[in-house]
């Protein structure tokens, strides 16, 4: 029997829906499907839109730091979850669960307490800029949150905290594959007395109730993070009503590894990048570019650790990569490698047969492919697998042009013995987000893409910003 999820959650009250269209969720790591959820239906939608709308004015009037004191509330209901929000990312992603500890809720949790000090900061600006212009800074709206699957605290968090500290009150349509999540993030919000209407959640299908959101008079902004197909769906969507749109969309990205007396920990950083999360990570780093000189060696490295990562059921110890989330992303990775090999690329770890001994859940091993050039399909399309493709370079400016020569420009790493030569080459790329050598993820980095990777900023202060509008107030002057 199949647990029955039915609870959206609207005007600060748990809705149900009558007669639902139920959506099955399968657990990755064996197949099996556990639940199904209860799809909102428009009146739903339009019910919460109406709540956040009714909300607003209220919400938008308090000061930055009295809605800080509410967020800070938020956060604390979060953390108290962090064990139930640990549970449901590993059951409906299959993440390890060290890793959906440490990056699915620990770094999302820290990114929403950054808010805090943001909320400081917009407080005290001074805005002021003579004696007779003023500008303040005033909430964009309500606001449409539809977010993905493949970090689905991150992506919520991303853009609830800034949009609720900016004054907007929101709409939130999390991934159908990923509700649990979202709704443990609302069962926050409702214990932390969140005044009704500031926030809604409704659970169902992007398909469905997604353009409701994008063409909805009363909705002023969509911020959506996803595939670029989607993204561009609803930025046509909303323009009959000229919302503002932010996307956060996919990318293809390169990280540049200049000859190095390090090259081993230079290769396997980059490998572990691309297979964390089962490659499905927006920022993965799926096109390594190598100087021809150092190439095959490279190539080697890239192999052995590849084959040195354990891939296996989330729960399990030492496990670095879980299944992919669907049998639908499965099966588009699987064709992703096929195309490879058709495309003349040589498979030197993984490749797209199914794991031995783990039945039948979504598992692929780490994969890589060597003599890649960047025409081919595979390296010019995002893949979201566990798939790296390494490509070599004559120079400098032919690494750049390399990384450069896609459509997407989302992020990017280089690695280089000396600094300036890595300050050089971040700056050479055509992107959002560049780390150099072994630099960590930063919470407070604003994050967003170039070209077809999107538009906007998320996280940092800066990230605020893509929730609020500027009003410049002019006054008479003194007489
Ligand atoms: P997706 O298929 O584009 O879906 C994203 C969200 O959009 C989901 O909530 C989906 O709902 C919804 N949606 C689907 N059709 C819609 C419509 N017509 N109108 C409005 N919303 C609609 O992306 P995904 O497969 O979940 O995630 C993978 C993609 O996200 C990759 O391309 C990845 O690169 C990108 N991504 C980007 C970032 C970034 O910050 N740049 C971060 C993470 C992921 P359903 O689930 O109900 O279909
Ligand atoms: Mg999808």
């Amino acid at each position: 029997m199949l647990q029955r999820i039915n609870a959206h959650y609207v005007n600060g009250q748990w809705r149900t829906i009558a007669a639902p269209d139920w959506h099955t969720l399968v657990n990755p790591a064996d197949g099996e499907a556990y639940a199904c959820v209860a799809r909102a239906d428009a009146g739903l939608v339009n019910d919460a839109v109406s709540a956040a709308s009714h909300a607003f004015p209220a919400w938008s009037a308090l000061s930055f730091s009295q809605r800080a004191e509410y967020l800070a509330a938020f956060i604390q209901q979060l953390q108290q979850r962090r064990d139930e929000l640990v549970e449901a990312v590993v059951s409906e992603l299959g993440a390890p669960l060290w890793f959906a500890r440490e990056v699915h809720v620990d770094d999302p949790l820290d990114a929403f307490a950054k808010h805090l000090d943001y909320a400081k900061v917009l407080q005290n600006e001074q805005l002021q800029l003579d004696a007779r212009l003023k500008l303040r800074k005033e909430a964009v709206g309500v606001c449409a949150l539809i977010t993905p699957w493949n970090y689905p605290l991150h992506q919520i968090i991303a853009k609830l905290a800034p949009a609720l500290l900016a004054g907007c009150t929101v709409v939130l349509k999390p991934a159908e594959l990923t509700p649990k999540t979202a709704l443990c993030v609302a069962m926050a919000a409702d214990a932390a007395g969140l005044p009704p209407g500031v926030f809604n959640l409704v659970l169902g299908s992007g398909s469905q109730i997604g353009d409701i959101l994008s063409t909805h008079a009363d909705i002023d902004c969509v911020s959506f993070t996803g595939s670029t197909e989607i993204g561009r769906h609803i930025q046509q969507q909303a323009a009959a009503t000229v919302k503002r749109v932010c996307l956060e969309l996919g990318g293809k990205s390169a990280f540049l590894i200049s000859p190095t007396e390090q090259l081993s920990a230079a290769v396997k950083l980059g490998v572990e990048d691309v297979m964390a999360n089962s490659g499905q990570t927006c920022t993965a780093l799926s096109r390594m570019l190598v100087h021809h000189s150092q190439y095959a060696e490279a190539v080697a490295i890239a192999a052995a650790h590849a084959n040195s990562l354990t891939v296996g059921e989330p729960h399990q110890d030492g496990v670095f990569l879980g299944p992919l989330i669907s049998a639908a992303q499965y099966q588009s990775v699987q064709r992703y490698i096929d195309i490879g090999l058709t495309e003349g690329a040589e498979l030197v770890a993984g490749g797209a047969e199914p794991v031995a001994g783990l039945g039948a859940g979504y598992y692929l091993r780490p994969t890589v492919f060597a003599n890649v050039h960047n025409q081919m399909q595979i390296a010019r399309e995002e893949i979201f697998g566990p798939v790296l493709c390494i490509l070599p370079y004559q120079d400098e400016a032919d690494a750049l042009r390399i990384a450069n020569d896609s459509p997407y420009g989302l992020s990017g790493r280089v690695w280089a013995d000396d600094a300036a030569t890595a300050q050089q080459l971040a700056a050479g790329i055509r992107a959002g987000l560049i780390f150099i050598n072994a630099a960590p993820w930063h919470n407070a980095a604003p994050f967003g893409g170039y070209k077809q990777s999107g538009n906007g900023r998320e996280l940092g202060l800066k990230g605020v910003e893509e929730y609020l509008e500027l009003k410049a107030i002019v006054d008479e002057g003194a007489a």
